[in-house]
């Protein structure tokens, strides 16, 4: 009974489905033996297998060494040159594909633009020129802090450009969260806007830049460049800010691009901030964009006709790798989107997919379980029929989910791809490829060329399959985090060549030297694939019993009434720890005692009453950061009736927590 308790329920009694032949037929990754052929030959003979990808990019100089160092601290590509904006770029518009459409943009209040891989070429040059003009130079920080419109893709790649290297702070965050981010960036520059449409509104992004610099609390900073976008009224400050119309105003349509050491920081991003203080995670030029370009186009499956559309911000990493660079790199034509999903109505999203007959589409399970959640009739009051693969990313989906996704938006017909990875990872590290792999609802499967993970227990050795432990990654992968940012890195006279090294070991390699811990916890089954059970800080343990959030929040979303849950332990004096659960239900479904304890007694049901949680309220809403990822942490404290502490600057709305407190009281 004990080793049943201790398996992983999903994997045991799971539908399956195997690629369309049709959608197979065409891939480019066509079947399962074709996938195992291409992971076997990436761990046995990297070299060659990375030479053959690489080749089809442009090198100032080509690389003759692939890797140099050892983990954490590896090099890749050493000595090649190169330059990632002529990759996303130049590379297509030489090649004839300048009229193609990089990006149809979508912005409220109705407002639509359409840009070519020629039009963002050019505007990437004369912006690099503009920064060049303001006097700044490679290695520099820049600080990008601006809605989702098509100048912050240039301003990205015209930093890449020139070698400087950018800091994107989502458009959502407060001026402390921005303050906190320029200073440790050492930011010479902030770019940003004078606002931008969210619901109807203007967030006054420039208002929040101004309180982030008042009283002289960025001294790094000497600049901030300004695009018109609400046309709002605002603050100036003579001598420091400017317009990004006149900044650019008269600058030359060419700008030779910087040819650059492989390994020259490309960004700076910071973690999401679900577990603790955010980690500003550096990535370099070259591995990085080999490995997002691959894993775009074979995850993607991404064919010229495509219209892509990835609704993450780009404030993100995964708009950084699957909106901007990966999907440039491929020259295939994306949708852009600045407002929200319920602007002006519910099926927002869905308009969007007919409109521009979206055929790859690429969300997270958050806004899935809010779709769920809204109803049936807006997607089905819309034409989705262009669709031909899904993604997801960024939270375990509940198989429930998947199978609303599958079914709903995907007409039954197209495979999707959930994609686990992280801001430190770069790129998608575990994930099927569409026309090869089987999937699992519920399942990230198997692993992509090149990465080699593993399921781990405390010592280090391999836990049965089908029992849960740490996901580790065993090698080096291209788009591995280079270091975690601080102040004077790359500086003469700086000890640390890579940033905080003292924080980037204990992160992320003390534990298992040489092996990279990922902080999830996993379960691998007997077919190899790996199940995401949640973050292991999140690990709940019960009398004895050690069981992933992820396990007991599906099992309270398989019920019928329940759109979303997130689940904690508490202390309990008996059993060590206690389940809590905080549920949210579907909009026709009205919370009760009886309903509570049919809740309870459904998860015993699907789990074992050792799942059971003891305690189990409902709310209207849970507490998640701006990317959409439930804050554990925060209801951890509200579960024990404890104050809330720690950095709650990545939150999305304050006064979820403020709910949540009042009803403890
Ligand atoms: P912080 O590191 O600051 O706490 P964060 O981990 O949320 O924040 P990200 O790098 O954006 O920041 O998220 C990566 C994490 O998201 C992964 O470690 C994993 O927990 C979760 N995740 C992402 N994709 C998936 C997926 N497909 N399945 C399961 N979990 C996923
Ligand atoms: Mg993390």
């Amino acid at each position: 009974m004990a080793a049943a308790q201790d398996t992983h329920q999903a994997s045991q009694e799971t539908e399956l489905f195997a690629p369309p032949a049709d959608f197979a037929a065409a891939a480019h990754v066509p079947s399962f033996e074709a996938y195992q052929e291409l992971h076997r030959r990436s761990l046995e003979d990297p070299e060659g297998f990375w030479r053959e990808i690489t080749d089809g990019f442009t090198w100032f100089k080509p690389w003759t060494q692939l890797q140099e160092g050892k983990p954490p601290f590896v090099k890749w590509f050493v000595d090649g040159e190169t330059n990632i904006s002529v990759n996303c770029l130049d590379r297509h518009v030489e090649a004839g594909r300048g009229d193609r459409v990089a990006y149809y943009w979508e912005g409220e209040p109705g407002d639509t633009r359409v840009v070519t891989y020629a039009d963002l070429l050019t505007d990437v040059q004369r912006f690099a020129n503009a920064l060049k003009a303001q006097g700044l130079e490679s290695g520099d920080r820049v600080v990008l802090y601006m809605p989702m419109v098509p100048e912050l893709p240039v301003a990205m790649l015209a930093c890449a450009r020139l070698g400087v290297v950018h800091s994107v702070v989502f458009g959502g965050f407060s001026a402390d969260a921005i303050r906190d981010r320029v200073n440790d960036a050492g930011a010479r520059m902030i770019i940003t806007a004078d606002g931008g449409w969210r619901r109807g509104r203007v967030i006054p992004l420039k208002g929040n830049v101004d309180a982030a610099l008042a009283d002289d609390a960025c001294p790094s900073v000497e600049g901030v460049i300004v695009l018109k976008r609400c046309e709002n009224d605002i603050g100036w400050v003579d001598g420091r800010d400017v317009w990004w119309g006149d900044a650019i105003a008269g600058q030359s349509e060419v700008c030779p691009p910087a040819q650059l050491p492989a390994e020259h920081p490309l960004y700076i991003l910071y973690t999401s901030g679900t577990t603790g203080k955010p980690k500003g995670v550096v990535h370099a030029q070259a591995g990085y964009m080999v490995y997002t370009a691959l894993t775009s186009k074979l995850i993607f499956d991404l064919r010229d006709d495509d219209i892509y559309w990835c609704t993450a911000d780009i404030g993100w990493v995964t708009g950084h790798s699957y909106i901007v660079y990966g999907i440039l790199a491929n020259g295939i034509s994306g949708v852009m989107y600045e407002g929200a999903p319920n602007h002006p109505a519910e099926d927002r999203f869905w308009e969007i997919v007919e409109k521009y007959r979206v055929t790859v589409f690429y969300t997270a399970p958050t806004a899935i379980r809010t779709f769920v959640r809204w109803g049936d009739h807006h997607p089905q009051g819309r034409d989705l029929s262009s669709l031909r693969l899904l993604g997801t990313v960024g939270e375990p989906i509940n198989p429930d989910a998947w199978l609303w996704y599958h079914r709903v938006i995907g007409g039954g017909r197209c495979p999707i791809v959930d994609t686990w990875w992280q801001t430190e990872t770069g790129g998608v590290l575990i994930t099927p490829l569409p026309g090869a792999t089987t999937l699992k609802p519920g399942s990230a499967t198997l692993p992509f060329p090149g990465v080699e993970p593993a399921v781990v227990g405390e010592d280090g050795e391999p836990v049965p399959d089908g029992h849960r432990g740490l996901l580790i990654i065993k090698r080096a992968w291209p788009s591995m985090l280079r270091g975690i940012y601080q102040e004077g890195w790359g500086q003469p006279g700086h000890p640390g060549e890579y940033g905080d090294s003292e924080r980037l070991i204990e992160t992320y390699w003390e534990k298992f030297p040489g092996r990279y811990l990922t902080g999830d916890g996993a379960v691998r089954d007997a077919d190899g694939y790996y199940w995401v059970i949640g973050r292991v800080d999140d690990t709940l343990s019960v009398a004895g019993h050690r069981i992933g959030t992820a396990e007991v929040e599906s099992a309270l979303v398989s019920h019928p009434s329940v759109a979303e849950s997130a689940v904690v332990g508490a202390p309990d004096p008996i059993t060590g720890e206690f389940i809590s659960a905080f549920v949210t239900l579907r909009a026709e479904v009205d919370g009760s005692d009886e309903l509570q304890a049919e809740l309870i007694a459904h998860v015993g049901q699907v789990l074992g009453r050792f799942a059971c949680p003891k305690q189990l309220r409902f709310t209207d809403a849970l507490p998640k950061t701006r990317s959409g990822k439930i804050m554990r942490r925060l209801l951890r404290d509200i579960a024990a009736g404890r104050e809330v502490v720690g950095d709650t600057t990545t939150l999305e709305d304050l006064s979820v927590l403020a709910a949540l407190r009042g009803d403890e009281e």
